[in-house]
């Protein structure tokens, strides 16, 4: 049975509460929840998972990042790559930011629009305590933010662009289509 993921209705303290730095790497429980989060995330077809999204108040977050297509937007193997990430810290931000849609295992169903710097330089340790300095930009920059949102508390909810740019998963296919139609058109007429 994959672990449960909470959700603002089912475990909102979880989501919003303080986490604990992991001391101890080699603990076999924090190994085998790691193992528990990343069964999880795949699971769920997720780009990431914090401990607090398990109700676990550790810093604590897997991320696996979309990985790169090739010109027939097919995946190529190999280039999503897997992150354990403990007790991190973002240590430098661009000043350039970007605004995208991000969605999240604990508002399943919802989307919305975020703005956030474009590039990071995070400092963490991995699984096992090894010190790491990672320097991200775009959609991994992106979902490393987003994670380490989440070990402080923050929900992507709470940096909306506006309270208008949240969608449920058809609503923003219709935007989304209405979105292409009129950019359609707009090209029509050049
Ligand atoms: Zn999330």
């Amino acid at each position: 049975m994959p672990i449960e993921i909470v959700t603002p209705e089912t475990n909102e303290a979880a989501l919003r509460g303080e986490n604990q730095a992991i001391k101890n790497h080699k603990d076999p429980q924090i190994q085998s929840l790691i193992d528990e989060m990343i069964a999880a995330m795949r699971e769920r077809d997720g780009v990431g998972l914090a401990a607090p999204q398990v109700a676990k108040d550790l810093q604590l977050a897997v991320i696996e990042t979309l990985g790169e297509f090739d010109e027939d937007d097919e995946l190529i193997e190999g280039s999503r790559k897997l992150y354990v990430i403990t007790n991190p810290q973002v240590i430098w931000q661009s000043r350039k930011r970007v605004v995208g849609i991000e969605g999240c295992l604990s508002l399943p169903g919802y989307l919305g629009e975020v703005e956030r710097p474009y590039a990071v330089t995070v400092k963490c340790q991995d699984r096992f305590g090894r010190r790491k300095r990672l320097r991200l930009k775009g959609w991994d920059a992106r979902i490393f933010q987003h994670e380490i949102d989440h070990l402080n508390g923050i929900l992507y909810t709470d940096k909306l662009t506006s309270e208008d740019r949240f969608w449920s998963e058809e609503e923003y296919e219709e935007y989304r289509k209405q979105f292409e139609e009129s950019a359609e058109m707009a090209e029509a007429q050049d």
